[in-house]
């Protein structure tokens, strides 16, 4: 039999007394589930255990209410009455054979506490990591002894609900370990602070008595971020980054290394294209300790994890997004389908759940946090009911995410796609600067569509009634799109700017086709405050254009704060040239003249405009869908037709929206109605005891 290429992922690795099946580790992860959605969590961490990962870490946990990050939603093991619920999730994920790892936090001055309403502690005394006037109490040496007990409790805790794994945390810019490292915060002149051996103190105490709590067991992991990307105003991995591995060498049974603050450990692909790009700051790690290390990065390709493990760069390959994207994604390569795995495609959207607390999601896998509530798994979905045939219009990233689901289930499925390519608004979304991995939702849908023999897929065929009424298919999902609108409507107004027919004004869509021919200076306005106006700016900058940016929001693409992307992006636009200007909106135009109203003041300032860029609001394509509707309403009798509108054309939004609802549509197609109506998922309820 010819030998899977990729077999050293499937290497057994040993660390301290547990030793995992394989080289694929799923590192912790934010999920927005925690300790208020129990079952989610343990389900949505068994998904990950089914697909193949060795090891499935929680997301941080907290040890202790001085640590309390509400309103964000994270892991609990404040004592013994968060055990059964972590003990959810270890039984799950060793059902698959995988282990369970718990990372355990103290979140120090980035934990603000407000639902324990207790004093925020800090190795000094300083203002808390949240806009709110509060500042830390500096810990004493009794409060530092007091956090060795309670991390020695976590750690007893973990182990009594399970867990194979347990972590020491110092990443991240969040944690109170890592505060204790690092020399711009920690100015202590006790043991704990100065040289770099007494700011390693606290961590080696940690390390050493977890140990000793429950080393016999359980391996005890250290997560360190070996560099803080700031140059010499942080922490460098070939300074004291690697000073603290060397001190640390061979105390902790496994090493999980990264950069930090969190924007820069979970780059996005606009901002960070490589995959991999954290191997040149972790790398050296290997060199200095004996225990098995793992990376970060974006990792989906199986040539590059083989060439990390060959070359010595880490032990186990780390994941959180693409574990995300595609959970099954050690199956696929052990299984020789690499050509089946969902890539990442570095968008954030996952990471935007959690800033938002709610439970995750991903704009490839539209089934990532749905594995209890709706039951979902990436690849499985239930049969069809009945040989109904589909008709799906639109082949945008809903049209395409239906139609592969219904093809899945069995239905034989007809696509028409009015452009001569398939993929709707990623082809647009993808051509811009810094987004050409986003072309990976067409791609990989695209790609699975083509293999199915119960798909036709017609292209250049834009559908009008009665091309649907000949075509005689029952069941019409119309993935049709939006549109947008260029009489300034938005989120601040309601009501057409006026006088817009003596300027070009100009769609997304336009201005980068008309690129090359635009006169500057040009003008984005951004009234949708998403991230697309922001990326136009970029692109047509990049083109050479005289780019002003207006913006009615007080910084640039401000949804991009929940990505980890705005400061990149305001910066980008800044560092291009870009004429950023904000807390302004469009009043009206007066020949070539936009008038400007700020928006706290109401005072209007001028600006002279050649080229408008409206970026504001979307309307749904929803004749044909009207026309359906009505047809159907005249019809008397005759078989009932499923008309159904997906995607955008029911609700414009991110593209991770369209896809779901486009899965959505597929889960439900047949389903009686009362299942679709159930409020369509199962929800946690808090305990009434
Ligand atoms: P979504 O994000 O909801 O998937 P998109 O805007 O990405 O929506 O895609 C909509 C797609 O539908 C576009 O590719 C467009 O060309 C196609 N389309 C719109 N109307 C028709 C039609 N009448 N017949 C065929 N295709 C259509
Ligand atoms: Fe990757 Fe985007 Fe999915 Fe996150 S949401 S896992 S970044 S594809």
């Amino acid at each position: 039999m010819k030998k899977n290429p990729y077999s050293r992922l499937f290497e057994p690795v040993k660390i301290g007394p547990v030793v995992t099946k394989n080289r694929f580790y799923q590192v912790p992860h934010c999920c927005g589930m925690g300790h208020q959605r129990p079952q989610a969590h343990a389900a949505m961490r068994a998904l990950k255990a089914k697909g193949g990962w060795g090891v499935v870490s929680t997301e941080e946990s907290e040890i202790h209410p001085t640590s309390d990050l509400s309103p964000y939603v994270e892991q609990r093991i404040w004592d013994k009455r968060d055990i059964p619920a972590l003990s959810l999730m270890t039984d799950a994920v060793h059902k698959h054979g995988a282990l369970a790892a718990i990372e355990l936090a103290h979140n120090g001055n980035h934990a603000a506490n407000l639902y324990s309403r207790l004093p925020v502690i800090s190795p000094v005394s300083q203002s808390i990591d949240l806009v709110y006037p509060k500042q830390t109490r500096r810990m004493n040496k009794k409060d530092i002894a007091e956090f060795r007990r309670w991390h020695r409790n976590a750690a007893l805790n973990a182990k009594a609900a399970g867990f194979d794994i347990i972590y020491v945390y110092a990443g991240h810019g969040m944690t109170l370990t890592q505060e204790f490292l690092l020399p711009e915060i920690n100015d202590r002149t006790d043991e704990y602070g100065g040289s770099i051996e007494n700011r390693v103190r606290l961590t080696r105490e940690l390390l050493e008595e977890t140990k000793d709590a429950v080393g016999d067991t359980c391996a005890v992991a250290f997560r360190f971020a070996v560099d803080e990307l700031k140059g010499s105003d942080g922490m460098q991995f070939f300074e004291e980054g690697r000073a603290v591995v060397e001190i640390l060498a061979e105390i902790p049974d496994l090493w999980d290394v990264n950069v930090s603050d969190w924007a820069n450990d979970s780059q996005t692909s606009r901002f960070e294209p490589n995959e991999g790009y954290q191997i040149p700051y972790v790398e050296f790690v290997k060199s200095i300790t004996t225990k098995p290390v793992v990376g970060v990065g974006r990792l989906t390709s199986p040539d590059l994890m083989v060439s990390l493990i060959e070359r010595g760069a880490l032990d186990l390959i780390g994941a959180a997004r693409p574990s995300i994207a595609d959970p099954y994604l050690p199956n696929k390569i052990k299984a020789g389908k690499t050509d089946q795995i969902k890539e990442c495609i570095g968008c954030n959207i996952c990471v935007s759940s959690d800033n938002f607390s709610v439970p995750i999601r991903c704009t490839q896998n539209p089934t990532m946090g749905e594995e209890w509530r709706r039951g979902w798994d990436p690849e499985s979905i239930k049969p069809k009911k009945t040989d109904q045939k589909a008709l799906v219009i639109g082949s945008g990233p809903s049209g395409l995410e239906c139609t592969m689901q219904l093809a899945r289930r069995g239905y034989h499925v007809t696509l028409a796609e009015a452009d001569n390519k398939l993929g709707g608004r990623v082809l647009f979304e993808s051509g811009l600067k810094g987004l050409s991995a986003w072309k990976r939702v067409s791609d990989n849908r695209i790609y699975e569509i083509q293999q199915k023999n119960n798909i036709e897929i017609y292209k250049e065929s834009a559908l009008t009634l009665s091309h649907i009424n000949e075509l005689g298919i029952n069941n019409i999902f119309l993935a049709t799109g939006s549109s947008w609108r260029k009489d300034g409507v938005g989120r601040s107004r309601r009501k057409p700017v006026q006088g817009l027919e003596s300027l070009q004004v100009l769609t997304p869509e336009e201005a980068i086709k008309q690129s090359p021919n635009l006169r500057g200076p040009i003008v984005v306005y951004d009234d949708e405050q998403g991230y697309l106006a922001g990326v136009i700016a970029d692109h047509l900058s990049f083109d050479e254009h005289e780019v002003i940016f207006i913006t009615p929001a007080s910084v640039v693409s401000p949804w991009t704060e929940s990505t980890l992307e705005q400061k990149r992006i305001q910066k980008a636009l800044l560092v291009s040239g870009v004429n950023v200007i904000c807390n302004k909106t469009i009043d009206k135009a007066e020949g070539s003249n936009l008038n400007l109203k700020c928006v706290f003041t109401g005072e209007i300032s001028l600006l002279k405009c050649s080229s408008l860029v409206m970026v504001t609001e979307r309307i749904p394509n929803t004749t044909l869908y009207d026309q359906l509707v009505e047809q159907e309403n005249n019809t008397e009798q005759g078989e009932a037709k499923h008309i159904q509108l997906i995607g955008d054309a029911e609700s414009p939004g991110l593209i991770a929206d369209a896809v779901f609802l486009g899965h959505l549509a597929a889960q439900s197609f047949e389903e009686p109605e009362q299942e679709i109506q159930k409020a369509m998922f199962m929800r946690e309820m808090p305990s009434l005891k």
